[in-house]
């Protein structure tokens, strides 16, 4: 049995993506701040490259090689461009950004040595549309996307595929404190008028992507961009 790592595993999109890995059969470990008390929940900063070795050591040990990365930890950030510190610049680039070279370099021994291995990356629609007063974020966002791209073509020859899927307009609770906080520009149900498919996207929606093009049958698709959006981002 395959052994996954799904980061920010214990909320939202990370936790949905989990569930339907493990239906599809794969053992699932997660990452996140707060462990959820079971075997497979690890407390594990993804800024914190000695977290995710100790995380790893103990995964490795119990279930095997890692040859399955989602790296869907994230932290969105909302501040007019003239307002933002560098602070606040940093800590949002280094979740989004800097947490999946974290992690991308802690499984990479195990893909290489399997000749075989899945990475996703969760993104942002954001990073294709463009969105005011998250510079920092959209800015992660896009790198994240453009790593991708780059680790598409060099782990090619590895055996390893590598791609982004950008959610847009997901129910978690990122978009619910969100609209709480009156920062989307419009409530969820005014949104969902402006949504080609008329839904909000639910978690689940992302981890059929995921499930896809982890799954063998993906084995020629990389380095690609894959939204899930509804419609809002063509
Ligand atoms: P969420 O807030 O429900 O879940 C994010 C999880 O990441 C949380 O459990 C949080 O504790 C964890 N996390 C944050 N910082 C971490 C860190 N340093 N180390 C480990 N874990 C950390 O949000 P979500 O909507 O499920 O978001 C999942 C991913 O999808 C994020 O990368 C987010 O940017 C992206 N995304 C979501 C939407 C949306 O509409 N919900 C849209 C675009 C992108």
């Amino acid at each position: 049995m395959k052994t996954a790592v799904v980061t920010g595993g214990g909320s939202g999109i990370g936790q949905a993506v989990a569930r339907r890995l493990r239906a599809d059969g794969f053992t699932v470990a997660t990452f996140d701040l707060r462990a959820d008390d079971t075997d497979f929940g690890y407390a594990a900063d993804v800024t914190d490259p000695e977290q995710i070795a100790t995380a790893l050591a103990s995964i490795r040990a119990k279930f095997g090689p890692v040859t399955v990365l989602v790296n869907a930890a994230g932290l969105d950030g909302f501040k007019r461009f003239a307002n933002l510190g560098f602070e606040e610049w940093q800590r949002v680039i280094d979740i989004n950004l800097n947490g999946v070279f974290h992690c991308v370099q802690a499984v990479l021994p195990d893909m290489v040595d399997a000749k075989w291995g899945r990475i996703v990356n969760i993104s942002s629609s954001s990073a294709q549309s463009g969105q005011p007063f998250m510079a920092h974020y959209v800015s992660a966002k896009s790198a994240v996307n453009g790593l991708t791209k780059a680790l598409a073509l060099e782990l090619g020859p590895n055996g390893i595929t590598v791609n982004a899927v950008p959610p847009g307009f997901i129910d978690t609770p990122m978009l619910r404190n969100a609209e709480q906080l009156r920062l989307l520009g419009g409530t969820i149900q005014e949104h969902i008028q402006r949504t080609p498919v008329r839904r909000v996207g639910q978690p689940e929606d992302i981890a059929a992507a995921c499930g896809f093009l982890i799954s063998e049958e993906a084995g020629y698709i990389t380095g690609q961009i894959f939204g899930v959006n509804g419609g809002r981002n063509t």
